[in-house]
């Protein structure tokens, strides 16, 4: 058995490591939580704590932690081969990758090119398109449209697409322009459409308006619309209907501009479906895999795009067409083998049927549990995914001061009472993994609601 000094570790992370997404000023006088060890959907801390990883791991996780067939896949692959460079080599590791999931793709989508992480798969997709354009000789096609709220990436291209001010504001000075559409944000529709997730909703999409007065103008500039499909995740985990999408493939098409969907945390089941796109019934140009692509094991990432945008880069090699972007770890044959057996857990196992009453539990339990809630503005679910928007006040939709930082002090509340809320400026949000159970499902509710009702009957 392991053992290790705790004090140690975190005196030296006190020192010297610097965390992603932390202000680390707030652990000045409390300490990190030390994770050692996982298993399904439970991490365990160091001094034995069991907590539910109720976010997957920052939205990677599939199949829970430490699942055996991923595990074998990795320890075999240790047997053959580590790594090499993917320019001018190939490896039957990718290709298994390839092949395994173009059995869940639309065939249009048949050109795969890998990367590392959710950034890098955006970067390439807006590379692409851009590249297509100029390899066509349309030279004025060069910006893209993004959406309010949305988030692609921390990567400066990723960043010049995004739209959480929060996070991207003070980076603009270095960001190329982008224009932005309206976002589909049902709970604060200006013009109170309402979208509400029972099928009887009346929306007559207004919010696209936007972004159709921006392609109808300025088309002869724009070579792509990227959005995240389904839901807009780090903006606040925004759902949205898919008659948004169909309308949307519709006017990119009239308007010769590229869709491009960052299924990057909506992919590989979490939305219900593998692909979030396909509950709307349309294929883009371009779609950008990563975190569950692995399973949520390792870090790799996929670029997938149509025979009509290769070929535009397929040419003799003085033409100047070739798409000069690669990484170090491109098709790391450990990751590949890890995402192949990611891919084969889907095949074989279904994963999406077998709880499928679970995660139909989850969404009647939000409601049930939230509904009357007066602190609850909104409650949006999904698949594996569900939210609930705090308010100060239900009827004028009034958030809490900021200066309270209530999502704060509910993400450690809930790490004290055993579950990972990580909210989301207000929103609090859960995102499963696609093995939870309804007893699951239970008990991690219960403790987001103990720590919830905590933290605000102390304000
Ligand atoms: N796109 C979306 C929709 C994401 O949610 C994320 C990460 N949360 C990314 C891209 C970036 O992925 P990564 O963190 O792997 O760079």
């Amino acid at each position: 058995m392991k053992t290790w000094d705790k004090k140690k570790i975190l005196e030296i992370d006190r020192n010297h490591i610097w965390h992603p997404y932390t202000q680390m000023k707030d652990y000045e006088n409390r300490d990190p939580m030390v994770i050692v060890s996982a298993r399904g959907l439970k991490l365990k801390t160091i001094d034995g704590q069991e907590i539910y990883d109720s976010i997957s791991s920052w939205w990677t996780n599939v199949h829970g932690h430490l699942h055996p067939a991923l595990n074998q896949a990795i320890i075999e692959q240790l047997n053959l081969l580590d790594h090499i460079n993917f320019s001018g080599y190939t490896h039957p590791y990718a290709v298994e990758v390839v092949e395994r999931l173009k059995d869940f793709l639309p065939p249009e989508l048949s050109r795969f090119f890998f990367s590392d992480n959710g950034s890098t798969a955006v970067e390439v997709a807006l590379k692409m398109a851009f590249q297509f354009w100029q390899n066509k000789g349309q030279k004025e096609k060069t910006r893209f449209v993004c959406l309010e709220n949305a988030y692609h990436g921390d990567t400066l291209g990723a960043v010049s697409v995004g739209g959480v001010d929060l996070f991207f504001e003070l980076y603009k000075p270095l960001l190329f322009k982008s224009f932005k559409a309206p976002s589909p944000y049902c709970y604060r529709c200006p013009e109170k459409e309402g979208f509400t997730l029972d099928a009887s909703h009346q929306c007559s999409l207004k919010c696209l308006k936007g972004m159709e007065e921006i392609l109808k103008e300025h088309h002869g500039e724009i070579c792509a619309v990227i959005v995240e499909p389904l839901m807009q995740g780090a903006g606040g985990i925004l759902i949205y209907p898919a008659a948004y999408l169909k309308k949307l493939r519709e006017i990119t098409r009239r308007y010769k501009v590229f869709l491009i969907f960052d299924e990057v945390a909506t992919g590989f089941g979490r939305t219900g479906t593998m692909f979030a796109f396909e509950q709307a019934e349309v294929v883009p140009d371009i779609i950008c895999l990563a975190k569950g692509l692995t399973g949520g094991y390792l870090p790799m990432a996929l670029t997938i795009t149509t025979e009509e945008i290769y070929q535009a880069f397929y040419a003799d090699y003085l033409e100047g067409k070739t798409f000069y972007h690669g990484h170090t770890y491109t098709a790391n044959p450990i990751c590949c083998a890890v995402a192949a057996a990611n891919l084969k857990l889907f095949a074989e196992e279904n994963p999406l049927v077998k709880t499928r009453e679970a995660r139909e539990y989850f969404h009647q339990l939000l409601l049930k549990t939230f509904a009357d809630k007066p602190y609850v503005g909104d409650i949006r679910y999904l698949g594996y995914v569900g939210a609930i928007e705090l308010v100060k006040d239900k009827q004028t939709k009034e958030p809490f001061p900021e200066e309270l930082r209530v999502s704060f002090q509910i993400y450690m509340k809930s790490l004290e009472k055993g579950v990972v809320l990580r909210p989301l400026g207000d929103v609090i949000y859960w995102f499963l993994p696609l093995c939870v159970t309804k007893y699951e499902v239970e008990e991690i509710l219960n403790l987001s609601v103990e720590a919830i009702e905590e933290v605000l009957a102390s304000l």
